[in-house]
């Protein structure tokens, strides 16, 4: 097989492999994608359009007509395999081809119905396969940025602070936030982003205490914090910001809150490096909210890992349970916030790419200070 990016990555998913494993069946979109190069994203969480199957030796994209030429032109290096009746009959069929005994699956994106039937279809065809979930292998690898995954994400969030910097210009007293967030999406765009990374989030007033506010008829004014998230797509790659706003002059609470969170960040941006526990990530401005006493209305984790999916691995989270070691070359958001109920919020959010000795603040829009 040719060397192509995909024949590299896949070797290396090969290598992570637990050993009983003869084949993984991948499900998720992004992982697809980056195995493949099949840039398809699935519209639907109960549609597909592919699913790739990788044995020791070979990888299969298993497909449908509506995106057979699609695949065949992307993902090199892959053999695209059309089923026109049933996917469970031809992944049966691979499966008896390949010898395949023991079948990882990616238990968090298969749903339940799907499993169901595929694994009905291959019982079916009398095979004895095992089907055993593997959850995250891909993701692991997806955490390390490659050159080119890195420069992606960067322009990618150029395009995302051009954006803000335009829109900043545009608030004004009276304007709705559903506004604002078109005003985004529309920049966005003309900019040149294949794609919103997400839907822009503009938090108006008590609006702005809930951190994932949905943008509405809300009019802003002054006095009041504003929450802006927003990020561009470009390649695939995503860029993730958060800046706070207020028009008019600030009050007492708002230069306290807001002097707070972005003194937490400071700490954090120069306290994080590869090789750290992730709860320790998450301490260094955690801790420091805290001790003003406003712990509880810091509700989420510090940051999370960005690139082919807007929210992936690392979670730089407070919880033992997805307690994870830092890994140079991911690129992470450092977003403290404190949401009171009533009053509203202040988020700030930079993206920062995780070396040995230290973070590399990609952002480079400065803050606004008030
Ligand atoms: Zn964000
Ligand atoms: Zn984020």
């Amino acid at each position: 097989m040719e060397n192509t990016p995909n024949t590299l990555r896949l070797e290396a998913l090969r290598s992570r492999w637990t050993p009983e494993l003869d084949a993984l069946l991948v499900a998720g979109p992004e992982n697809r994608r980056y195995l493949s190069g099949f840039t398809s994203r699935d519209d639907s969480f109960t549609e597909t359009s592919g699913l790739l199957l990788t044995t020791r030796n070979r990888a299969f994209l298993l497909t449908d007509f509506r995106y057979v030429e699609w695949a065949r032109q992307e993902a090199a290096g892959i053999e695209v395999v059309m089923y026109s009746q049933s996917l469970g009959t031809t992944l049966a069929g691979l499966l008896q081809d390949q010898g395949v005994r023991i079948l990882g699956f990616e238990d968090a994106f298969l749903t339940y119905r799907q499993y169901q039937r595929l694994a009905q279809a291959v019982a079916e065809a009398g095979l004895a396969v095992e089907w055993r979930p593997a959850a995250g292998l891909v993701e692991g690898l997806r955490e390390s940025k490659a050159p080119e995954e890195v420069a992606a994400i960067r322009r990618a969030l150029a395009l995302t602070e051009e954006t803000l910097l335009e829109v900043a210009a545009t608030l004004a007293s009276g304007r709705t936030e559903a506004q604002v967030a078109w005003e985004i999406e529309r920049r966005l765009r003309e900019k040149g982003a294949e794609d919103l990374a997400f839907p822009p989030i503009v938090a108006a007033g008590p609006n702005s205490a809930q951190p994932h506010h949905h943008p509405g008829d809300y009019r802003l004014q002054e006095g009041e914090p504003i929450i802006i998230d927003l990020g561009a797509r470009v390649n695939g790659y995503c860029a993730d910001l958060t800046r706070t706003f207020i028009l008019g002059p600030p009050d007492e609470q708002f230069r306290k809150i807001y002097g707070l969170v972005r003194r937490a960040q400071a700490q954090a941006e120069q306290g994080l490096r590869a090789g750290m526990d992730s709860r320790d990530a998450d301490a260094l401005a955690r801790d420091l909210i805290a001790a003003q006493g406003y712990g509880e209305a810091f509700g989420h984790s510090l940051g999370h890992g960005v690139g082919l999916a807007i929210h992936e691995a690392p979670s730089l989270s407070p919880h033992k349970d997805r307690a994870t070691t830092l890994l140079p070359g991911s690129i992470i958001t450092v977003e403290p916030g404190i949401y009171l109920t009533g009053w509203g919020g202040v988020r700030l959010e930079d993206m920062a790419l995780l070396h040995e000795d230290r973070a590399e603040v990609l952002t480079t829009l400065g803050f606004y200070e008030w």
